[in-house]
């Protein structure tokens, strides 16, 4: 399965999961991106799923599905409003038969109360985790509208996928969160070196995503806060953190 990023807005990434056929997006937030690439590659869109309902992940929605006659879109009930035809919850399996592709459904509420992930095995490959604004890369997201129980609990359940699978999260805030990461964990090697790692990426113009559960698992602060107390209260140290741009 090949997944390509769609670059909107400043930091959000649009994920297409596609074959030589059809594609996927998830969270298109910005209708004009998306619409162009799939002009550009004359791929089928064949649904579109959507982890929550903020307006850069939705905004793109009812804008696509006029234009390119697409009814299956795949997504939290509270959803509907924003252009989710086929509701699903935790344990709901999506097909995708174009791309011969099942995503498993996981609620992980805490970022909003509507946020949902899409968990899916490709035949011979490492999982693929479509995680929104739950899990970033070296970070999660802000607590608007859930509690820090909430996403504690979510990020403890996606800690326990595998450690291979790709973490394909939807926005690219990565040197800025591990610039976070070092000032909670002075002197840590690891996230060092994925720092200068992912700063030499940005520079050369790549993204440095999808990352895996287990660099997540080595560097990223808020998988080691050892409880929820520890957790919370780093979330809101976050929450007024500066990091020093680049
Ligand atoms: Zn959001």
């Amino acid at each position: 399965m090949r997944v390509i990023a769609i670059p909107s807005f400043s930091d959000n990434i649009i994920w297409g999961l596609c074959n030589d056929r059809a594609v996927a997006l998830v969270d298109p937030g910005d209708a004009a991106p998306a619409r162009t690439w799939l002009e550009d590659n004359g791929l089928v869109l064949e649904g579109i799923l959507i982890t929550h309902h903020h307006a850069d992940h939705v905004g793109g929605v009812d804008s696509l599905c006029r234009y390119f006659g697409v009814r299956d879109v795949y997504g939290p009930a509270a959803c509907r409003p924003h252009g989710v035809t086929q509701p699903v919850m935790e344990g709901s399996i999506v097909s995708l038969p174009l791309l011969g592709l099942h995503l498993r459904v996981m609620e992980v509420p805490g970022h909003t109360l509507d946020h949902i992930a899409f968990y899916a095995e490709p035949a011979g490959e490492a999982g693929m985790l479509f995680c929104g604004d739950t899990l970033f890369a070296a970070g999660c997201g802000r607590l608007l509208g859930g509690e820090a129980k909430q996403l504690w609990e979510s990020l403890q359940t996606l800690a326990r996928l595998p450690a291979t699978t790709r973490i394909f999260c939807a926005h690219e805030y990565t040197v800025a969160n591990l610039h976070f990461a070092a000032s909670e964990f002075p002197n840590d090697a690891p996230i060092r070196e994925r720092l200068q790692k992912c700063q030499a990426q940005r520079l050369g113009g790549a993204f440095t995503l999808p990352s895996t559960l287990s660099e997540e698992l080595l560097t990223n602060p808020f998988l080691r806060a050892g409880n929820l107390t520890d957790f919370a209260a780093m979330r809101a140290r976050k929450d007024v953190f500066r990091a020093p741009s680049g």
